[in-house]
């Protein structure tokens, strides 16, 4: 045997991390307590639940399980600290941020064994990854808390947070939860996942050492159904922030609508790691490693769906196999070790279920030739191929270390598999050529995609879903809305309780006539002619269309009189309205430019028929015509606004601690359902459509029911002003009724609704079905005239979602 053969041969030696230290801070905290006002107590159930080390099996400790008198207190407790923490000024709250992230630091091994003896992560990954992480998170956003005055200023916290998490990422998770709410002002009750508590109990420590105001984190262990539940049906939560399964973000979806509170869900993924036959193959093994081998596949962006240039697959899958057979799977404190162990057994059982399936669909199944150990629950790297696209395995979220694998031949082929998902949360794309890599990676439906690499997080670079993946971002400037809210609406919640959102009209007592305005302008010829019939239609497809049901609908003015017809919308002209709006897309891909062009072009139109428009709306409102005038001249106002913002929102580049940008890219969201407010018909209209269109969508619009001629008007200023057919439909009838249709459209990829409570509560209900997003009212008015209300990022940002595009660079 000569030394190359000792070399090839020689195996590995094991390199314990020691325990002891992790054992002996739970000997000495046991039993745990819950985590309420900086202080701890005995559960008021008086019931513990067992955390169990899943690499050995055996029982590690047990924590508290509260109940809902628990969550009552540590919300008291919380809402107690918000008066103080709310208003604490920036540079304060700065402070203590980097404090936290000082104590995780400080404390960072004993986090790194405690996650891995708890969760079965390999000590590799929680000392090198997940508790790093941690503490960049907490720096970054004591950076925004510092800067909030300035950076974010009319925005205020939104108060109490609920905060919900899994176990897949335990202390990382909370990062990600506590960092930005605490930056921006709100307080928290934070449940970590059952099988996973240990590193929040120790995080409530750092929060002890840091001396963080009493109440500001609590931190209450125990089940979902207790826990859980009983944070998100709270009603003293202003904002309930989940990560975990899609169906339990759909039934929190379900259980909040209508309550008013904010939302982020971060649910499953089935992420695609697209390979063309360019890339370096050698690179793309140790990608694939890294997207469904990290911690054992359990990764709600895990690159679980590996897409490969059909000519180099079978190349690739053999590469594959051999270095499949060398990765390690086994004790999670051993740092030699690749993948360590699946959560629970109820975890492990669910992957050899879908894996039995996947046998029985007729993929075909690879896994190395060595066991992995009996003690605790491991799962061996598992390879599929010849996988069809439609089968269980290739559509349904394993969460473990389960790799499907598909090919394709050309470029678009790539994308549309890639994008055959319910889910959208991550990708991978793979190619030498950085021309096609960029080509590809905005046209995959996805939150993050990373170009030749592949699970990179970083606290500046907001994470999170397209579809069913959830909304909402964590990470980031963008994520620092999630936990905000404009200041004016704090004023105004009060007001909106007692009213029925309708705006006080400011100039009630101007009784500017009509005729008075319209002095100069043409005079009735002699003798009498009947007026010409004007029949506003409903505008699909860039046509004038009449309503599916044959029916019309009148509308009278405020003294009663019958001013116009419009026909009655139903479920068959919004899946037309839809599908024209989905046919469309292509607006999304025109330039800027061009787009700030056509928006400065319908002002334009607008202005040419100025008074007409005035005249319409004294017509339906019986506003003065001063007041309708100035509606007009607000509306144009209001489209030389967002034609300016056309090409001025533009995203950023983040600089994460590598070699490499990221780009950070707001994108439209697609074909955009909108039901609008009663008050000020047109500029309520426009304050809609144009922020939408700004930004690449494509709209369906249901115009206020009471006064809707302002908009069908529209289509003829449209028309004339070259703006695409499809890119805004306008379906005309009963505001809730149509606005359900289209909050229940799957082809519909976000909903913004501007009525009543209850409608909103419809609407947010009614979206569950494909996880969109929506934006409601909730019987709260604004006022439309008003720019801080009426205009700007809040609505940029509603019609957008941010792509976070890694590049690393270097050789
Ligand atoms: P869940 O979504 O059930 O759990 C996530 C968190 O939500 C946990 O803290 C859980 O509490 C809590 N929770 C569960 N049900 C409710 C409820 N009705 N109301 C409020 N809170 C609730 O995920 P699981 O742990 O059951 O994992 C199941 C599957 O979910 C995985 O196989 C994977 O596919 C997916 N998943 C996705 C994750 C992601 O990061 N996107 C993370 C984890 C799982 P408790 O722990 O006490 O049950």
């Amino acid at each position: 045997m000569n030394v190359m053969d000792i070399f090839e041969t020689m195996e590995y030696g094991p390199a314990p991390e020691a325990a002891n230290p992790g054992l002996d801070w739970i000997k000495a905290h046991q039993p745990f307590g819950l985590f309420i006002n900086n202080r701890w107590r005995k559960p008021a159930s008086g019931q513990y639940i067992e955390s169990i080390n899943p690499g050995s099996g055996k029982t590690l400790t047990r924590v508290a399980a509260a109940n809902s008198a628990d969550v009552d207190a540590a919300v008291a407790a919380a809402r107690k600290a918000f008066a103080r923490w709310g208003r604490t000024p920036g540079h304060v709250r700065a402070r203590y941020l980097y404090a936290l992230a000082r104590g995780v630091q400080k404390h960072s091994r004993l986090l790194a064994v405690l996650e891995s003896l708890d969760n079965g992560k390999p000590i590799r990954e929680t000392r090198d990854i997940d508790i790093p992480l941690v503490a960049r998170h907490f720096y970054y956003h004591a950076g925004w808390a510092q800067l909030m005055e300035s950076e974010l200023a009319g925005y205020a916290p939104v108060g109490v947070v609920g905060q919900i998490i899994p176990w897949n990422f335990p202390l990382l998770m909370l990062a990600w939860k506590i960092a930005p709410a605490l930056a921006m002002g709100n307080t928290v009750v934070l449940k970590p996942a059952r099988y996973t508590s240990l590193t929040a109990l120790k995080f409530a420590e750092i929060v002890q050492e840091a001396a963080l105001p009493p109440g500001v984190v609590n931190i209450v262990t125990g089940e979902a159904s207790a826990v859980g539940e009983a944070l998100v049906n709270h009603p003293d939560i202003n904002k309930i922030a989940f990560t975990g399964s899609t169906e339990v973000g759909r039934s929190i979806r379900r259980a909040t609508a209508g309550s008013g509170k904010k939302l982020s869900l971060e649910l499953g993924g089935k992420s695609p790691f697209v390979v063309f036959d360019d890339a370096d193959l050698d690179s793309v093994v140790e990608g694939v490693v890294d997207a469904i081998w990290f911690n054992q596949g359990q990764v709600c962006c895990a690159g679980s769906r590996l897409l490969v240039q059909e000519n180099v697959a079978e190349r690739l899958f053999s590469k594959l196999r051999a270095r499949m057979e060398r990765l390690r799977v086994g004790e999670p404190l051993d740092k030699a070790i690749d993948i360590g162990a699946i959560v629970s057994p109820g975890q492990l059982k669910e992957i050899q279920r879908l894996v039995e399936q996947g046998v029985k669909e007729g993929a075909t199944l690879w896994q190395p030739s060595w066991a992995c150990p009996t003690e605790g629950y491991f799962f061996p790297p598992t390879l599929f191929t010849n996988v069809s696209p439609a089968t269980t395995i290739a559509q349904v979220e394993i969460f473990g270390p389960v790799l499907v694998a598909m090919t394709f031949r050309t470029p678009a082929e790539a994308v549309e598999l890639a994008n055959n998902t319910r889910y959208g949360l991550a990708a991978s794309v793979w190619s030498e050529n950085i021309n096609l890599a960029l080509d590809i990676a905005p046209k995959i439906k996805a939150g993050s995609v990373w170009i030749n690499c592949t699970n990179l997080f970083d606290a500046s670079s907001g994470f999170g879903g397209y579809r069913e993946s959830g909304f909402g971002r964590e990470g980031g400037k963008e994520g620092l809305y999630e936990y905000v809210k404009p200041a004016w609406e704090i004023d105004t919640t009060q007001e909106a309780a007692s009213s029925n959102g309708h705006v006080p009209d400011a100039s009630a007592e101007d009784t500017t006539s009509l005729e008075e305005i319209e002095a100069g302008e043409e005079q009735s010829t002699d003798g009498w002619l009947p007026p010409i019939d004007r029949t506003p239609k409903m505008f699909i497809g860039g046509k004038q269309a009449r309503p599916d049901s044959g029916y019309s609908r009148a509308i009278y003015g405020p003294d009663r009189r019958l001013i116009g017809q419009v026909g009655e919308g139903n479920r068959k002209d919004i899946r037309n309205a839809v599908e024209a709006a989905h046919k469309a897309g292509g607006w999304a891909f025109g330039t800027t430019h061009n787009r700030a062009q056509i928006l400065y072009y319908i002002a334009e139109n607008l202005a040419v028929r100025e008074r007409e428009f005035a005249r319409r709306i004294v017509e339906q409102t019986g506003r003065s015509g001063k007041d309708a005038l100035t509606e007009v001249q607000a509306t144009i106002s209001r489209l030389f606004s967002y034609a300016a913002w056309t090409d001025k929102y533009e995203g950023l580049v983040h600089r994460p601690p590598m070699r490499g940008a990221v780009l950070a890219m707001p994108e439209p969201i697609g074909v955009i359902g909108m039901a609008c407010p009663d008050d000020y018909p047109l500029l309520g209209f426009i304050s809609l459509v144009a922020p939408a269109i700004a930004m690449g969508n494509t709209v369906v619009i249901v115009p206020s029911q009471r006064s809707p001629l302002s908009a069908t008007d529209c289509y003829q200023v449209f028309e004339t002003s070259d703006v695409p057919a499809g890119v805004v439909n306008i379906v005309t009838g009963e505001r809730d009724l149509l606005s359900k249709v289209l909050a229940e459209h799957d082809d519909v990829d976000a909903m913004w609704y501007f009525g009543s409570l209850e409608g909103s509560k419809l609407i947010e209900l009614a979206s569950a079905g494909n996880m969109k997003r929506t934006w409601v009212s909730y019987g709260h008015s604004r006022n439309w005239l008003s720019r801080e209300q009426g205009e700007g990022q809040e609505f940029l940002r509603e019609a957008t979602q941010v792509k976070n595009i890694w590049i690393p660079y270097g050789e």
